[in-house]
């Protein structure tokens, strides 16, 4: 079987749910499609959540109608009901909360924010049986089993490899799955999110329940580039790269694939391609264990939105890894990303993704140290530079940090 995933930009109206359906015939063999949740939506239910926070009924009524009005709009032009299948299930998780300004933020942003893949997969699913292509709709609150973490959970593998074998070996399931990304549930029932663009995992670890021959990842970019299209002139598509290097990239804040998604795969060996969505004959990348040909040509990756922290013991009796245990303590409390460690003799720096959790953090840091930070900075990471190119990009830039290594550069700027 492989597994087949259609990012938001791909499903976000019905040309796309069209695209994909075309795509899925060219298949001949068992599939599972992993689906996000359509466009913008996942951002859009993030705003009724905060609107839910800010006790704003109206505010959540006008939103939430704007938003199924969207999803109602594309199951028209697509010839699908939407909204006896799935709208009420929905319409009841947005409503029960409107009121609940107490709710645990976390619990509350997770049974709202899932609502995005419920409905997307709920059209395609809809679509795709209309259309003469027999699919069955698995609900992944009930196959993929997490822990409580709501926003980030923890899937329980073992759990989730059981039920997910035990649908796939259903005697009655068709050849076609369509499953949502991103979302799973409790063993209580709660849903739960996997983190923001979580859908690559979701379809990895479905891959590797199932053994899949391979996971296709469906963008609306050629490929893995060398740099982002949108800043550099002249990229290029890497036709391949390892597991290892793979990793790296999405790390250092590639947004081509969510960075958990390597290892399930990286476990069982199973490759990862990325490929164009509109022009599926084109091979874009895999990624694999042993590539027969070297990335060679410098890879540049823009981690945006990054703040820079220092911390100085208070009390002058500075023991590194004391300190650094303290600091990872709350950073992992905080669920802060990392994306850069530097330390000296007596300060601790870190570079991290700005995030609602941040004042947080530094109030907790602030209590055992000096803290200084800077906001709105950019991370540039350059992969198989050269002297001459880490010059060129030093020009005319505010460098805070860098930090150097054989083959990679890594630059935090303030003014990009
Ligand atoms: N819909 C989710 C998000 O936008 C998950 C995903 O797209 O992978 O973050
Ligand atoms: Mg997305």
């Amino acid at each position: 079987m492989k597994v087949y995933k259609f990012g938001g930009a791909s499903v976000k109206d019905a040309e796309g749910v069209k695209n994909l359906l075309s795509i899925v015939r060219q298949t001949t063999g068992d599939l599972v499609v992993v689906v996000s949740a359509m466009g913008k939506t996942t951002n859009a239910l993030e705003r009724i959540v905060d609107t839910i926070g800010q006790g704003d009924k109206q505010g959540v009524d006008r939103l939430w109608k704007e938003l199924l009005a969207y999803h109602e709009q594309i199951a028209a032009d697509l010839g699908v009901k939407v909204k006896d299948v799935v709208a009420d299930d929905a319409l009841g998780a947005v409503m029960a909360h409107r009121n609940a300004k107490d709710a645990g933020y976390d619990d509350l942003y997770d049974t709202i924010v899932s609502v995005g893949e419920l409905m997307s997969t709920s059209i395609v699913a809809a679509y795709l049986n209309q259309q003469g292509v027999q699919a069955q709709l698995w609900n992944m609150p009930e196959l993929l089993i997490t822990d409580g973490s709501f926003r980030e959970a923890v899937v329980n593998m073992q759990a989730s490899e059981q039920k997910m074998q035990r649908a796939w070996h259903d005697p009655y399931r068709p050849r076609v799955i369509v499953a949502q990304g991103f979302i799973g549930g409790t063993d209580s029932g709660h849903r739960t999110t996997l983190g923001r663009e979580g859908s690559d995992y979701t379809a990895a670890l479905i891959a590797n329940f199932l053994n899949a021959e391979s996971v296709t990842i469906w963008k609306d970019v050629p490929g893995i580039l060398n740099a982002d299209p949108r800043i550099e002139q002249n990229t290029v598509l890497i036709p391949e790269l390892n597991y290892f290097e793979a990793v790296e990239l999405a790390y250092s804040g590639a947004q081509v694939i969510h960075p958990k998604t390597i290892r399930p795969l990286e476990n069982k060996h199973i490759p990862l391609y990325v490929r164009p969505f509109m022009h599926p004959d084109q091979p874009g990348t895999i990624i694999k264990e042993a590539p027969t040909e070297p990335v060679n040509v410098p890879v540049y990756i823009w981690r945006k939105e990054q703040v820079l922290v220092t911390m100085r013991a208070k009390d002058f009796s500075f023991v590194l890894e004391d300190s650094l245990t303290r600091i990872f303590d709350v950073i992992s409390r905080c669920r802060l990303k990392v994306s850069l460690i530097q330390s000296s003799a007596v300060t601790v720096s870190v570079c991290v993704d700005n995030s609602r959790s941040l004042p947080k953090a530094l109030q907790l840091l602030s209590e055992r140290f000096a803290v200084t930070y800077n906001e709105h900075l950019s991370l540039l990471t350059i992969r198989g530079t050269t002297p001459e190119l880490i010059e060129k990009e030093r020009q005319g830039r505010t460098i805070l940090l860098s930090q150097l290594t054989r083959r990679t550069a890594k630059f935090v700027i303030a003014n990009s």
